[in-house]
């Protein structure tokens, strides 16, 4: 659906705003609705919950509805495969494992550097001035930040996966001054909110998008998560930040590690990323995008290849569109990316998307369809037969819904801490029934 700038005036149909998706439980987080706004009448709030969503300045909202028309949590402005199968398993144009050629960027970069790579190569040949990327600021904060970069070095400060919520869209709303083209790396929900940008108010954003680097993204962390995991471990040294993956040597995934203040560091040999599905938002739960397949090319962990290819620091490499594959072949040619062919099956087959991704989608669908919920446009999800539902899930979907309109800070933890309790114990009747079986 394409409309034309005179038209962002006019009042959307339902008189909706981005406070009906909150209140629905369908916000990712994502901070598109923030540069959607005419009247600068939005921005990114931490709720008690721990969830990054927008709030609306009601003295200057003028009720145009261009934020929830914007909106990637329930707005696909563009085609989506119409066929179940193909909208969870895309087909990309290319698929490759790859690595950065530059050791350093290899080694610091979380699966094989080549978003730090791609970006670095934009940069230097002056293709894009800026970079739209996120860091994990080091003031304490534990809360991903995003940043216009310029320099190998900024990038550098930006490597690594942060498995947490990301409002990265919200800085579209400040386009830095001087910009001539601007690469983004973002997740499935980051990206459709640019398409969902650029179909709806063509005028402001043609050219402005010159690559559209994005992740796999199976679900991410709400803040509380990161606030949860200190606590948990007594830390009582002021923390600087968290790196959810840090990688000593080359190649190797990388283990969660605490950075104090003093300079100091700890190493932590637990699954920190298993955590974070206690915390993901509902929302996740719908996304059917793990590949990321509106991104111009899509950049994921070597999951599922045999343990020799994947220590030596790989990416899978998804790539999409014309513009995503002329950037990969020059990059290969110029030097700064390395690549190696694989198969899409291959790719598939070990990020699971078949086995959890499309299981749970359908089941929260359903769930909703039940219930007479909205849930996001989606044509291929429309006509789904629904599937049974265990307890457990209903009531997990259930405890969601609740925790994210709760009020009270103190109240989150202690609900929370309840559910993972619970989720332990549902684990271990799960496998006490499987070996029965
Ligand atoms: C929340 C999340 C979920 C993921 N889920 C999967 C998965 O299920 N399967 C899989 O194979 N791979 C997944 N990945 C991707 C994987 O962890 C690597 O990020 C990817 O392979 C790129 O590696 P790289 O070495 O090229 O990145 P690097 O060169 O280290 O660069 C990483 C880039 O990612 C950006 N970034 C980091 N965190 C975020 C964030 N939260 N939001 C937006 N941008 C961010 C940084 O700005 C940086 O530019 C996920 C990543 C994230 C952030
Ligand atoms: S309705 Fe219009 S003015 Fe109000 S917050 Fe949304 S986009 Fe902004
Ligand atoms: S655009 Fe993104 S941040 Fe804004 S309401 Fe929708 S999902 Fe939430
Ligand atoms: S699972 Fe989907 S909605 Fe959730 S963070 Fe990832 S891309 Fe966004």
């Amino acid at each position: 659906m394409r409309i034309m700038n005179d038209e962002i005036s006019r009042v959307d149909s339902a008189n909706r705003t981005v406070s009906f998706v909150v209140d629905q439980r369908l916000c990712t987080g994502c901070g598109t609705c923030v540069p959607a706004c005419p009247s600068k009448a939005l921005s990114m709030e931490e709720t008690s919950a721990g969830f990054c969503r927008p709030r609306i300045d009601e003295q200057r909202c003028v009720g145009c509805g261009m934020c929830y028309r914007a909106c990637s949590g329930v707005h696909h402005h563009f085609p989506l495969p119409e066929h179940l199968d193909e909208l969870f398993l895309p087909r990309p144009r290319r698929v490759f494992l790859g690595r950065a050629c530059d050791p350093e960027i290899h080694s610091r970069g979380q699966s094989g550097g080549v978003a730090t790579a791609l970006l670095n190569f934009l940069l230097e040949r002056k293709s894009v001035s800026h970079a739209l990327v996120t860091s994990m600021p080091a003031n304490g904060s534990l809360r991903p930040q995003p940043v216009f970069a310029t320099s190998r070095e900024q990038l550098l400060e930006c490597v690594g996966s942060k498995y947490c919520m990301n409002p990265l869209n919200a800085a579209l709303a400040g386009l830095p001054e001087g910009l001539d083209g601007l690469a983004v790396v973002g997740l499935p929900c980051h990206i459709h909110g640019i398409r969902n940008l650029q179909q709806l108010v063509p005028r402001r954003w043609d050219g402005v998008f010159r690559c559209l680097i994005g992740l796999f993204c199976l679900q991410v962390g709400g803040y509380l998560c990161m606030d949860n995991f200190l606590r948990l471990r007594n830390v009582s040294k002021p923390v600087s930040r968290v790196v959810f993956r840090k990688k000593i040597i080359a190649g190797e995934p990388g283990e969660p590690c605490i950075e104090y203040a003093d300079g100091t560091c700890q190493i932590l040999k637990e699954d920190f990323v298993g955590l974070f599905s206690a915390f993901a938002p509902l929302r996740c739960g719908f996304c059917f995008d793990q590949m990321n397949q509106m991104s111009d090319l899509a950049l994921g962990d070597p999951n599922g290849f045999p343990d020799e290819i994947t220590s030596k620091g790989l990416n899978t490499i998804a790539v999409y569109t014309p513009v995503g594959e002329k950037i990969l072949e020059s990059a290969e040619q110029q030097g700064a990316v390395k690549l190696f062919d694989c198969s899409r099956e291959q790719i598939w087959q070990g990020q699971l998307v078949i086995q959890a991704r499309k299981p749970r989608v359908i089941s929260h669908w359903s769930r909703w369809k039940e219930l007479h919920r909205p849930v996001p446009d989606v044509g291929a999800l429309e006509n789904l037969r629904p599937i049974p539902q265990s307890r457990f899930s209903r009531m997990n979907m259930e405890f969601m819904w609740r925790f994210e309109g709760v009020s009270d800070r103190s109240k989150a933890y202690r609900s929370l801490m309840r559910r993972i309790w619970l989720r332990k114990r549902w684990g271990k009747v799960r496998r006490y029934l499987g070996r029965r079986g």
